[in-house]
């Protein structure tokens, strides 16, 4: 088996199994122990080109498990949020992984009535009727530091140690046969004429891996066009345009301000949520992400920023004292785009778009992709079963 073959020295050994996850961030995670429960007698591998799982965007983000406030009606990313959420916290629940309910606000001022207005109503078209308005007597009530005349409350979005998810995921997936092959990273796809599947050529430190494999899923995050496009026989008109958007963070030193999630309201030309102050499960406050166009994924954060975000927090925080802010981490987000230059929604590919049997390829997961693992996992999952693959 794979595994076997990972701590020898042999290379071009070729090994087969069912299924082929490329990718063992969140997603990929939660697909494998999905996958492994529908089916418990098929073999399943996870490949991931790190020596840990969840090491990419997974791992850099803000662990806010959202309420499904803004999203499209109907859209992937409006449903898998709101099922995921549901999910999660009961998977949460079940499994003893550390999160917190802690709630929170939107604000606004008076002459962002409307924009408050516009997602009370999208929220509710959404599924989300949890959403209490605020005025703000109830809002300094609240949270006494913030500064806003209007707000929305929303108590079912919370904070998750993601990490602890992911290791729960891992360990329910491997107890239930699942394989991972970390430090190795998927090359090169051929699709198998005739009877279907794939050839799969790998790199592990040590060798080159030939697999062979019934069914692929792309989910590997940030590089999933660039896989894409290692798959011979995959039209490049299926290959979508990923835009690399970084989201910086500033920790704010000292005990939080706040005891909630604070928002503003998302300014539409930021493409954004706009700065808003997150709580860690340990307490600690800080802001972000903004939005960065790259073209590199280099994680480092520049001082540079600091006079930006102030600016920002300061429209409802006026306390803010500057010289707390320094810099603290950044995430990528891989985000499709529309043709005006907004997010698209989730893109999940299976062989209705590319006629190519097996294949199931995710594009653009990001936020609310960590919310909405589970409800992505059961979605591919069932898809898969019901394409009467196996
Ligand atoms: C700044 C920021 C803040 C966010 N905040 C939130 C939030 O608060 N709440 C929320 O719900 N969502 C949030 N998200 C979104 C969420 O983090 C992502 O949607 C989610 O982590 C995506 O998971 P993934 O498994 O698709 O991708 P990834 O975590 O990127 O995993 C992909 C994996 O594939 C591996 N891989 C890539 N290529 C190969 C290869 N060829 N061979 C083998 N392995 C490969 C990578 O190493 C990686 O581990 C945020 C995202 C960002 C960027």
């Amino acid at each position: 088996m794979l595994g076997a073959h990972l701590h020898s020295n042999q290379s071009q050994t070729t090994d087969c199994v069912d299924v082929c996850i490329v990718g063992a961030g969140v997603v990929g995670l939660a697909l494998a122990r999905a996958l492994a429960s529908v089916f418990p007698d098929r073999d399943i591998v996870l490949l991931e080109q790190h020596g840990r799982v969840g090491m990419e965007t997974s791992s850099h983000n803000s662990e806010v498990i959202h309420a499904g406030i803004y999203y499209a009606p109907g859209s992937l990313k409006a449903l898998c949020c709101v099922q995921g959420r549901k999910l999660l916290y009961d998977y949460c629940h079940s499994m003893d992984i550390p999160f917190r309910r802690i709630g929170k606000l939107i604000v606004a001022n008076l002459d962002e009535q409307h924009r408050l207005e516009e997602i009370l109503a999208r929220a509710r078209l959404n599924g989300v009727d949890s959403l209490q308005q605020l005025d703000a007597v109830q809002i300094r009530a609240m949270e006494p530091n913030v500064q806003a005349d209007l707000a929305l409350w929303s108590p079912d979005t919370g904070i998750i140690d993601s990490h602890s998810y992911m290791q729960h995921l891992l360990r329910e997936a491997q107890a239930k046969g699942v394989m991972l092959a970390s430090h190795t990273s998927l090359e090169h796809t051929s699709v198998k004429p005739g009877s279907g599947g794939f050839d799969l050529t790998l790199q592990s430190a040590r060798q080159t891996i030939k697999l062979q494999s019934r069914v692929l899923i792309n989910c590997a995050g940030l590089h999933a066009a660039h896989v894409a496009r290692t798959i011979e026989g995959l039209p490049s008109s299926h290959v979508p345009q990923i835009q690399f958007l970084k989201g910086n963070y500033l920790r704010l030193s000292g005990k939080s301000p706040f005891s909630h999630l604070i928002y503003p309201v998302p300014d539409p030309a930021h493409r954004g949520l706009g700065i808003h102050a997150t709580l860690d499960l340990g307490g600690q406050c800080r802001f972000g992400p903004d939005i960065e166009p790259v073209n590199s994924l280099d994680l480092a954060v520049d001082s540079s920023r600091i006079p930006l975000f102030s600016r920002e927090i300061k429209r409802y925080f006026p306390g803010l004292n500057e010289e707390k802010l320094s810099v603290d981490y950044a995430g990528i987000r891989p985000r499709l785009l529309t043709n005006d230059g907004s997010a698209a929604d989730f893109m999940i590919q299976n062989d209705s778009t590319h006629a190519i049997p097996g294949l199931w390829q995710l594009f653009g997961i990001e936020s609310p992709g960590l919310t909405a693992s589970l409800a992505l996992a059961e979605l591919v999952a069932k898809q898969i079963k019901d394409s009467a693959i196996f």
